[in-house]
C-alpha cells in the first residue's frame, strides 16, 4: 500500500480491496468487519477516519485505550472498540468496561478473570479465542489442542465466544495458517474468524475472515 494521501483515502482503498476480494470469493463484503487498529496513534490521527464513517477500531493496550477513547466516543455514537492485544488478568475489569470485543482470550486464568468481570459489570463483550497457530513460544494464543477445553470454560464463565483469532508467524506465507484457523473454527462450531492484517488481509478475506485488523495500511508505519 502506498503511504501517501489521507487516512480517508487509504481507508477507501482498503475497503475497495476487501470488496474486490470478497466478491471474487463469492462472499458478501458486508459480512467482513474492517477493524482500524489505531494503537500508538493519537486522537488527531483517528478523527479523520471517524469523520468518514469508520466505527470499528482496535487497540492493543488497555491503558492507552482508556486515555484516548472515552473522549473520542463522547461525540460519536456507535463506535465499536476491539482489544486485539494480549490481556493481563489484572486488567480484565477495565477491559470489560471499555471494549465491545476482546480478541485475545487465550488461557484459563484469563477466562476466570473475565468471567468475574462480566458478572460484576453486567456487560458481556464478544470474545474470540486467540490460537497460537504457529506454536511460537513467544506469542500469545492457546495451543490448538486446548481449544475445546478453553471454549467450554469460557462458555461456563458466561463469555460469549463468537470465533477464533490468530496472528500467524511473521515472514512466511500466512495462507496455510488462515486455512487452518478456518478449519478449527468449523470443527468447533464457531462462525467468527479474526485474521488478516495490513500485509495479508486480502488472503485472509479469501480464506473466510469475518474480521480483519488493519493498522499501518490505514494510519501509516508506526
Ligand atoms: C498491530 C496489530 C494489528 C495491525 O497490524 P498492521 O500490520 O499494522 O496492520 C493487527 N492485529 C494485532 C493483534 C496487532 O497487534
Amino acid at each position: 500500500m502506498i503511504d501517501t494521501g489521507s487516512a480517508a483515502d487509504r481507508l477507501a482503498a482498503v475497503r475497495d480491496a476487501v470488496g474486490r476480494v470478497a466478491r471474487t470469493a463469492g462472499r458478501d463484503p458486508g459480512s467482513i468487519e474492517l477493524i482500524a487498529v489505531s494503537k500508538t496513534w493519537d486522537a488527531d490521527a483517528i478523527r479523520p477516519l471517524i469523520a468518514v464513517g469508520q466505527r470499528s477500531f482496535g487497540e492493543n493496550r488497555v491503558q492507552e485505550a482508556e486515555a484516548k477513547w472515552p473522549g473520542l466516543m463522547a461525540g460519536t455514537p456507535g463506535i465499536r472498540l476491539h482489544l486485539v492485544g494480549q490481556l493481563q488478568s489484572n486488567k480484565a475489569v477495565e477491559a470489560v468496561a471499555l471494549f465491545d470485543v476482546i480478541h485475545s482470550v487465550d488461557r484459563l486464568s484469563l477466562v476466570t478473570a473475565l468471567g468475574k468481570a462480566v458478572a460484576a459489570a453486567g456487560k458481556r463483550p464478544d470474545c474470540y479465542l486467540q490460537v497460537n497457530v504457529g506454536a511460537e513460544p513467544q506469542k500469545g494464543g492457546c495451543a490448538i489442542a486446548d481449544i475445546p477445553l478453553l471454549l467450554d470454560a469460557a462458555r461456563k464463565a458466561g463469555l460469549p465466544v463468537i470465533g477464533l483469532m490468530c496472528v500467524p508467524p511473521a515472514d512466511i506465507e500466512a495462507a496455510p495458517f488462515f486455512a487452518l484457523l478456518a478449519k478449527l473454527a468449523t470443527d468447533n462450531g464457531l462462525a467468527g474468524l479474526s485474521m488478516g492484517m495490513s500485509g495479508d488481509f486480502e488472503t485472509a478475506v479469501l480464506l473466510g475472515a469475518t474480521a480483519i485488523r488493519v493498522g499501518s495500511a490505514l494510519f501509516g508505519a508506526r
